[in-house]
């Protein structure tokens, strides 16, 4: 991606998203990934996980307002021209969220796009997010979305749809628009049914469909944080939907073929480059 206009000042993007200490996934995959793209990370950080390659042990949520202050802080004086949200553990947070990014333009609709990823576990099958949070995550948090990018487990239990075929993933992907998402990228990536792996698009009017070879690698943690952070560096560059949707998806694919070991557990999706 290209440098801002004026070749001094880069792109903004501001991720919302948790820590992961063992600098895989969240943030740390969010800011890698948009100094590779050339943009500048933002980050308001929601909470602090103790994770390492092999699970996550536990986390400390930031206070709520805080989280809002840092968006605030960031806004008000840096700018963003895109914005994106992972770990939000809690129904607190998330309302915070979605009050400040009101407040501040950010969201579907608004001057600055937001994508949602909306995590709640691990891949290891810990939690990220408090049971009790998933009505916020559907009724606050996905109708301010731009674009939401769940997994099939997050689809499941978001919509209860059980995405089985391509005929289930687009109901899970109306499903999502129905919530209020403006666009909504049913991942396909873990369906491990064939040597592509497809992802969905739908914008309540048509659906566009993404594949790429199936990545053969245990080192695939934080795919997931990391194209949604390209989506919303090219989404800051002005890429519409589709085309940015394209651009992250190219872009988790290279990094899936150039990731490394680390530690006994999952190596993070990234390249060393
Ligand atoms: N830790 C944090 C802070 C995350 O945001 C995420 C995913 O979004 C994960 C861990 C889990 O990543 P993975 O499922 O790729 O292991």
């Amino acid at each position: 991606l290209p440098l801002t206009p004026d070749g001094q000042t880069p792109v903004r993007v501001l991720t919302i998203a948790g820590t992961d200490s063992g600098g895989g996934a969240g943030i740390q995959a969010d800011s890698r990934t948009m100094a590779l793209l050339g943009v500048h990370a933002c980050v308001a950080v929601a909470a602090v996980t103790v994770q390492n390659s092999v699970g996550v042990s536990g986390f400390h949520e930031i206070p709520p307002e805080i989280v809002a202050d840092q968006v605030r802080s960031v806004v008000g004086d840096i700018g963003v021209s895109a914005a994106k949200t992972g770990m939000l553990a809690s129904t607190a947070i998330i309302e915070s969220v979605a009050r400040v990014c009101g407040e501040v333009g950010i969201g579907r609709d608004r001057p600055v796009p937001l994508v949602v990823d909306p995590v709640c576990a691990s891949m290891h099958g810990d939690p990220l997010l408090h049971a009790e949070a998933l009505d916020a995550v559907r009724h606050t948090l996905i109708p301010l979305a731009s674009l939401v990018t769940p997994n099939l487990d997050e689809v499941r239990l978001i919509t209860g749809i059980e995405v089985v075929d391509d005929a289930s993933a687009r109901r899970a992907a109306q499903a999502l628009h129905d919530l209020g998402a403006q666009w909504a990228l049913v991942k396909g990536g873990h369906l491990r049914t064939s040597t592509e792996s497809t992802d969905l698009l739908f914008d309540g009017e048509s659906f566009h469909e993404f594949t790429s070879p199936r990545i053969d690698t245990g080192n695939d943690h934080g795919g997931g944080d990391t194209l949604a952070a390209a989506v919303a560096c090219a989404l800051a560059h002005g890429y519409p939907m589709p085309d940015a949707v394209e651009f992250g998806k190219q872009w988790v694919t290279r990094c899936l073929a150039a990731s490394y070991d680390l530690g006994a557990g999952h190596g993070p999706v990234s390249p060393l480059w």
